[in-house]
């Protein structure tokens, strides 16, 4: 008996979305949902955001839904609305309203992009009221224990206009996310892009100089997910410079000198 519950756990673990943790951010995670409270990540982008959510989704054995959030996003785009579908007039949920009947977990990456309106229905989401009107059905749905709601925004290129103000954000059990340590963020590209953990390490060093050029000319350091392209080029034969180039200049800047620069430090390492 005890063999076959190793082996399905086993085949579960396999089955999870890779992620490395990097602190007790899976503990975090854990009680938040068993405590029913929101949860707000924030950090740069291609640190690891969403890779974490759909890790733990899968882990507590709950459907994710998730909504990259954008400046035409409405509260409709997350509640649902009425569609004209051969002939008839049907109402369709959307994925907050989903995520609220099924008891999944609702993450809304980038939510400060969306537009003011979805605040009006997160309100009494996350409280403890964990209620969900829809105005156009007439319910007003009650989440489910299982539900859960996690949403994401990068604080580096906040500004004024779009933050989140302090009453929808103190609504949420908050948590820190940024690049890796080094030793972590080398076993994740080389798990990611099969190339050879000490070739990934020479990478992981030369990010580490390539971030401190941010705040200089650079609005955003070079990410964990432009570092597993880069590797995932190079492994597949491309030369170092012209991958490097192509992932861990080009994306990250227009401008002819700040790019001159990244590309003197990339010289300087290869
Ligand atoms: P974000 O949502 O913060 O923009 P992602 O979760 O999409 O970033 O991460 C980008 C990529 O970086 C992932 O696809 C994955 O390859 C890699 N990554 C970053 N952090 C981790 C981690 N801790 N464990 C596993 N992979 C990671």
């Amino acid at each position: 008996m005890s063999h076959i519950a190793t082996a399905s756990a086993q085949q579960f673990e396999q089955e999870l979305p890779y992620y490395e943790p990097v602190g007790n951010e899976c503990a975090l995670f854990e009680q938040a949902y068993q405590q029913r409270l929101p949860l707000l990540l924030k950090g740069p982008t291609g640190c690891g955001k969403t890779r974490f959510v759909s890790h733990m989704a899968a882990k507590l054995g709950r459907p994710l839904f998730t909504v990259s959030c954008h400046d035409d996003l409405t509260a409709a785009d997350l509640t649902g609305r009425y569609l004209l579908q051969g002939g008839e007039t049907r109402w369709v949920d959307g994925p907050l309203t989903r995520a609220v009947r099924e008891g999944g977990i609702c993450y809304l990456d980038e939510v400060v992009e969306a537009r003011k309106d979805v605040t009006v229905v997160l309100h009494p989401l996350t409280d403890d009221r964990r209620l969900l009107p829809l105005e156009r059905t007439g319910e007003l749905l009650e989440a489910p224990d299982d539900f859960m709601l996690v949403v994401s925004y990068n604080p580096g290129y906040q500004h004024i206009l779009k933050s989140l103000k302090p009453s929808t954000r103190q609504r949420f059990v908050a948590m820190s996310f940024d690049f890796p340590p080094p030793k972590v963020e080398c076993e994740i590209v080389a798990r990611e892009s099969g190339l050879a953990y000490d070739r990934c390490a020479a990478l992981v060093n030369l990010a580490a100089s390539l971030r401190a050029m941010k705040g200089q000319d650079l609005e955003e350091g070079v990410s964990t997910r432009l570092l597993v392209y880069c590797a995932t080029l190079i492994n597949a034969g491309m030369p170092i410079l012209d991958a490097a180039c192509a992932t861990l200049v080009e994306p990250l800047s227009d401008d002819q000198y700040v790019q001159q620069g990244l590309m003197e430090a990339i010289k300087a390492t290869f």
